[in-house]
């Protein structure tokens, strides 16, 4: 719920004075996409214009959603439940999306060091069934045995993952094998939605936030970074006119123990949560790679993930468990204060 509400508060700052004499502001919201909290909006534009092009943008992050759900079957569709239900025992036929966002992931676990390993779905379950049954249950609230995590960590190459662009299938050899696209497919998925609405929107999936132009008056949006401690205040606002903004953060998905909270973004090298920071923001032109980075900069130690930001073209900032900031040279540009 604070997620929720720390959702809507940086939803409002997103909208625009409107007040007699002014253009009209329009924002729809979509609670049923990728598990969160979608808002579209736009500034300067008959409201029938606005639902049509808001109500496409819905269409095609719906589109992704089925398509990148690791949980839930749907009649007619080949999903990536259906790869990974599927694993060692034969190659699925999907539909071109899925190839492309398998292959740009493919790319991203080269380009971030391995930071970013959507093939290690095994590691990733075990971490949501924990959180899942400790949510349910905190009093009973355990963590995984290292062995659990260890032989789940066999399992997590790409060698045993057969994507074949020509048939349009993916194959995961290995039986234990499987996919989870989280860290990349709601920024992915927006920016998918954003190359196909007009000029002027905002769309944001989750904090996954992606411009398609200024505002009708030529003036940049504001979009606030969320507070990790859920305050009312931002840890930043920053302007955007045309860039992908994404935030990864410890306070989005995990559970407590012992009065240790563990989250949801699992290091690959220690198989368990990150344990650098509390919040990092990537600023880039592409919101796939933008939402790949800001897992991989929560992950990384600093000088690396500074390095990968500067090979990547993208600006970010970093908010340590100590409760230190660090910026790129770039960053500040952005900065609306
Ligand atoms: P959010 O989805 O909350 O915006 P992220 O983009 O950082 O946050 O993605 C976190 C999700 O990605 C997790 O729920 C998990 O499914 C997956 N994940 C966590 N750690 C990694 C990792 N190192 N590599 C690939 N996927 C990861
Ligand atoms: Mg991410």
């Amino acid at each position: 719920m604070r997620r929720f509400l720390a959702l809507i508060l940086a939803a409002a700052l997103l909208l625009p004075g409107c007040s007699a004499g002014q253009t009209e502001s329009h924002q729809a919201v979509y609670l049923d996409v990728f598990d969160t909290v979608t808002t579209v909006t736009a500034v300067g534009m008959g409201e029938e214009d606005f639902q049509q092009a808001a109500e496409k943008i819905h269409e095609t992050l719906l589109h992704y959603h089925r398509l990148f759900d690791i949980y839930n079957d749907y009649e007619g569709l080949n999903n990536l439940k259906t790869v990974n239900d599927n694993a060692g025992l034969s190659p699925v036929c999907v539909d071109g999306d899925m190839i492309r966002l398998l292959l740009d992931c493919r790319d991203y676990y080269a380009l971030t060091d391995h930071a970013v390993n959507v093939a290690m779905g095994s590691v990733l379950k075990i971490w949501h069934d924990v959180r899942a049954a400790a949510l349910e249950a905190p009093e009973k609230a355990v963590l995984p045995t290292d062995a659990a995590l260890r032989e789940a960590a066999q399992h997590c190459g790409w060698d045993t993952v057969r994507i074949d662009e020509a048939a349009s299938t993916v194959y995961l050899t290995d039986p234990t094998q499987s996919l989870d696209v989280g860290a990349v497919a709601k920024g992915w998925a927006a920016g998918k939605a954003a190359q196909q609405a007009p000029s002027g929107f905002l769309i944001s999936v989750g904090g996954n936030v992606c411009a398609t132009g200024p505002k009708d008056d030529d003036t940049p949006w504001v979009v606030g970074i969320a507070d990790p401690d859920g305050g009312e205040g931002y840890l930043s606002t920053l302007y955007d006119r045309d860039k992908a903004i994404v935030t990864s953060g410890d306070y989005q998905r995990y559970f407590e123990l012992d009065g240790v909270r563990y989250h949801h973004i699992i290091d690959p090298e220690t198989l368990y949560p990150a344990a650098r920071f509390r919040s990092v923001t990537v600023v880039c032109d592409d919101s796939g790679l933008a939402d790949a980075l800001s897992t991989a900069l929560f992950v990384l130690p600093l000088e690396e993930g500074e390095a990968l930001a500067r090979k990547a073209g993208a600006e970010a900032m970093w908010l340590d468990i100590q409760g230190n900031f660090s910026e790129t040279p770039g960053f500040a540009d952005y900065r609306a204060e």
